[in-house]
């Protein structure tokens, strides 16, 4: 069964076509710019050279029709007909507390993602115009939706909900959902087969350490506790957002600076975390290469960082008496040994012992890097998002 998988955002909208078969990649691509002067549309299709495109794209329609034109174009393409394709899977950031799973699209299932857009106004919008462009231009294909949250809506209330007044929670549904869920839920899973130990049987924590970044505590491989909460701003020092602070700093600085709500808003999420501390950048490798250059601001941003995340493996640990796996992934996770070590250095109370050697291999496979006699196992597991919203895009047409 072929499918094809969407990411939207915004001004953008990713792709990658699946034979189910084999789950290999048929061909992937992006569309960047959607509305305005000059859209970008880059494609790879598998086993012929990559196409780049500049044209005017003016909305996710538009942006929809391209990746069908390029996925069965006679010399770019890779099928021979879009009829080839049997289902949609799309992703979806937020889905609140009525999504508890992946589903079918459903005139109710869009009315409900519709209801969320408040909770993700950012986010919510463009997947629904995905899910309609899908709609006007292959009118008959199944379609699936698979949330960031869902994963984590099986944490208990003593873990996602806020120490405010219940009247907030009761009224508008403030509290803890956790995003990344599909990657902590893959690399989870792929960490267990890994392990040759049932999933249920195993008390983990999963680093998702990206541009965004976000850590859960796994217990019978549910999520337990997460770092997110309300929205992907709490938690762990990111590239560019803060993370966790005292909540007063907000009204704090508002009045000091002047500042409106938007304004502290785009503070808290766009000039904070690395990109603040450092000086430099939000991006880690330009951090870790002024940090060997004696940069010292790249230094505590580094130092900062890592300890941070430290501090929740271990806060994490304390949740669910103690761990056995512990697991780092995206784009920092998978490819910093120097972050990775940091992290570990001080966990050796835990019984986590590094192997200096494997930490420092690099290989686009699932691996330990802990010693053989390291009591905690530590992996490297390359995530996989939209492998595993094609897995459940197929799940639900096949039944
Ligand atoms: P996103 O959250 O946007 O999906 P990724 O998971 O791709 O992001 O992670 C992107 C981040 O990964 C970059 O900002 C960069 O800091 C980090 N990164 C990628 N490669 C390396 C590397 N070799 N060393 C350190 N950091 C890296």
């Amino acid at each position: 069964m072929i499918i094809l998988v969407m990411n939207a955002g915004s001004s953008s909208l990713k792709y990658q076509l699946y034979d189910m078969s084999n789950e290999s990649v048929l061909a992937q691509g992006r569309v960047e710019r959607i509305g305005m002067d000059s859209s970008i549309v880059t494609h790879e299709p598998g086993g012929k050279p990559e196409v780049r495109q500049v044209s005017e794209i003016l909305d996710h329609n538009g942006a929809v029709r391209n990746v069908i034109e390029l996925l069965t174009h006679a010399d770019h393409g890779v099928l021979r007909s879009m009829k080839e394709i049997k289902a949609v899977g799309h992703r979806v950031v937020h889905g609140g507390e009525s999504f508890k799973h992946s589903t079918l699209v459903t005139p109710e299932v869009k009315t409900e993602i519709r209801r969320l857009f408040d909770l993700a106004p950012l986010h919510n919008p463009p997947a629904m115009m995905g899910i309609s462009a899908v709609e006007m231009n292959m009118p008959d294909v199944p379609q699936a939706v698979v949330f960031d949250t869902a994963f984590h809506q099986s944490m208990p209330k003593e873990t996602f909900l806020y120490p405010i007044p219940m009247v907030l929670y009761r009224r508008h549904k403030i509290r803890r959902y956790g995003f990344h869920g599909t990657s902590h839920d893959y690399v989870s899973r792929q960490a267990a087969e890994k392990l040759g130990k049932p999933l249920e049987s195993l008390k983990m924590v999963t680093c998702h350490i990206g541009n965004g970044a976000s850590c859960t505590a796994i217990l019978n491989g549910r999520s337990y506790d997460t770092s997110m909460g309300l929205t992907p701003l709490e938690g762990l020092m990111m590239g560019t957002r803060s993370g966790d602070l005292d909540p007063a700093i907000v009204p704090f600085t508002m009045n000091k600076e002047e500042l409106t709500l938007s304004e502290v808003n785009s503070m808290l999420n766009k000039h904070s975390g690395l990109q603040a501390i450092s000086g430099i950048s939000s991006d880690m490798r330009e951090i870790t290469e002024a940090m060997a250059e004696g940069d010292k601001q790249a230094k505590l941003a580094f130092d900062m960082y890592t300890y941070r995340l430290r501090k929740y493996i271990g806060a994490y640990a304390a949740g669910m008496n103690g761990i056995d796996t512990l697991i780092f992934t995206a784009g920092v996770g998978e490819n910093s040994a120097a972050v990775r070590q940091a992290v570990c250095e001080n966990l050796t109370f835990m019984g986590i012992e590094l192997d200096e050697a494997r930490n420092a291999e690099r290989s686009k496979e699932a691996r330990f890097i802990s010693t053989d006699g390291s009591r905690v196992s530590v992996l490297v597991v390359p995530t996989n998002e939209e492998l595993l919203i094609a897995r459940d895009t197929y799940q639900l047409v096949k039944e």
